[in-house]
């Protein structure tokens, strides 16, 4: 689960990690009299959207009067930012962030994030801040300092202060960069993050360090033990087909292809998208509907592909394990009816009581076209949207 920056810096500043003082605001007037109450006279008004790279697309700007924040504010609030990780659509600008502008002297990469093969958090720190970090990984990879970090030491000051001198922090602020680095790894492993990034920390004139960027992206399967991160979640930023599956507890990722894909399991939705493109295919969605689905969850996951307006075809691939293919192929039979299906569908059952699921199937008189196996079924589907293109 992403959040916004803002609410990024409110978790920063819990583990003691410093951020130039702000507040979100959601309208033009708003904006105005938190620059008025901050005080100074830089101010910075950022569109804070779920994607980074808003500098770049416009959605970043320094104003040296309350005249130009109220501009900039006029002007990003309500813009659709695009910015490399947006897609072309963009993102809606729905709030923003006015913090007081900083003194920048060097821009400077922290980032975390777990390194599943050493079993550990990795540290990733550099003097190429501000931009993009996998250019930098591409150009310039000896500029990456790299720390795995022992769970159970957790990270060292020693370590800390050693990448802080790697990456060019002044030795007057290495005590501070210490307790930065630090920080970033409890907020880390105490919020259950999956990336934490600070792009780009900076030094100041008076030698201050300060995240003057959050981003922060959590295990969604460690949210029930976070109420408060919870709360940080805005619907807006999410896909809505999305919103609507997780309802139904159903894993759904919008994908930009036109065959609906109805699997049971995250390992065979992946081998399912995977046999799809090698047949030329693309698929419409990734849909584990998991090992307990209903008639329920079945209708609904084909409500879900069917408002998709460029889904062409679905394959339904089941492997009945602990779920029946005669429960199965009753939902399928309940759902297509429910929702008048109007794209071919090819459904592969296989596993328990498969004889009956298929003779369900056939005798329903819906056009169903059956799949004998996992590459039958994925020629099958890739003509049946070729055709009905
Ligand atoms: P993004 O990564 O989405 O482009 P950032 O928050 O990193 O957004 O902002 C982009 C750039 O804007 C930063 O690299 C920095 O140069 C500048 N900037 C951001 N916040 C401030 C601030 N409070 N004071 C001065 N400059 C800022
Ligand atoms: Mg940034």
């Amino acid at each position: 689960m992403k959040i916004h920056e803002y609410q990024g810096k409110e978790i920063l500043r819990q583990f003691g990690v410093p951020t130039p003082r702000g507040k979100a605001c959601f309208s033009v007037d708003e904006a105005v009299a938190t620059a008025r109450d901050l005080g100074g006279q830089v101010w910075v008004v950022k569109a804070q959207i779920h994607a980074g790279g808003r500098g770049k697309g416009g959605g970043v700007k320094v104003a040296k009067s309350l005249d130009e924040v109220r501009n900039h504010a006029q002007q990003i609030l309500g813009m659709q930012l695009v910015t490399h990780q947006t897609g072309p659509q963009g993102q809606t600008v729905r709030r923003l962030l006015i913090e007081e502008g900083a003194q920048i002297v060097k821009e400077l990469y922290v980032g975390m994030v777990v390194d599943r093969a050493a079993q550990r958090v990795a540290l990733l720190a550099s003097s190429e801040g501000g931009m993009e970090i996998e250019e930098v990984a591409r150009r310039t990879p000896e500029k990456i300092h790299t720390v795995r970090i022992d769970p159970a030491a957790g990270l060292d000051a020693a370590e800390a202060a050693r990448v802080a001198r790697a990456i060019g922090i002044p030795e007057a602020a290495n005590a501070q960069a210490v307790g930065i680095l630090q920080g970033l790894y409890r907020a880390f492993v105490e919020k259950d993050a999956m990336l934490a990034e600070i792009n780009p920390l900076i030094v100041t004139a008076d030698n201050r360090v300060l995240a003057l960027d959050a981003k922060f992206n959590f295990d969604s399967n460690a949210l029930y033990r976070h109420p408060e991160i919870v709360a940080y979640r805005d619907l807006d930023e999410e896909d809505p087909a999305e919103i609507e599956a997780s309802k139904f507890d159903l894993a759904y990722i919008q994908l930009d292809g036109d065959i609906g894909c109805l699997v049971n399991g995250a390992g065979l939705a992946m081998a399912t998208m995977d046999i799809i493109k090698l047949y030329g295919g693309s698929p419409a969605n990734f849909l584990d509907v998991g090992g307990g689905a209903t008639t329920e969850k079945v209708t609904e996951a084909f409500k879900l592909m069917l408002k998709n307006p460029h889904l062409k075809a679905i394959l339904v691939n089941i492997f009945g394990g602990i779920m029946k293919c005669d429960v199965i192929a009753q939902g399928v039979v309940a759902a297509a009816r429910e929702v008048s299906l109007n794209v071919p569908l090819v459904v592969r059952l296989e596993g328990t009581n498969v004889e009956l699921g298929k003779k369900i199937l056939a005798d329903s008189g819906l056009p169903i076209i059956s799949g004998n196996d996992m590459a039958d079924a994925a020629q099958k589907v890739v003509l049946a949207a070729k055709g009905a293109q």
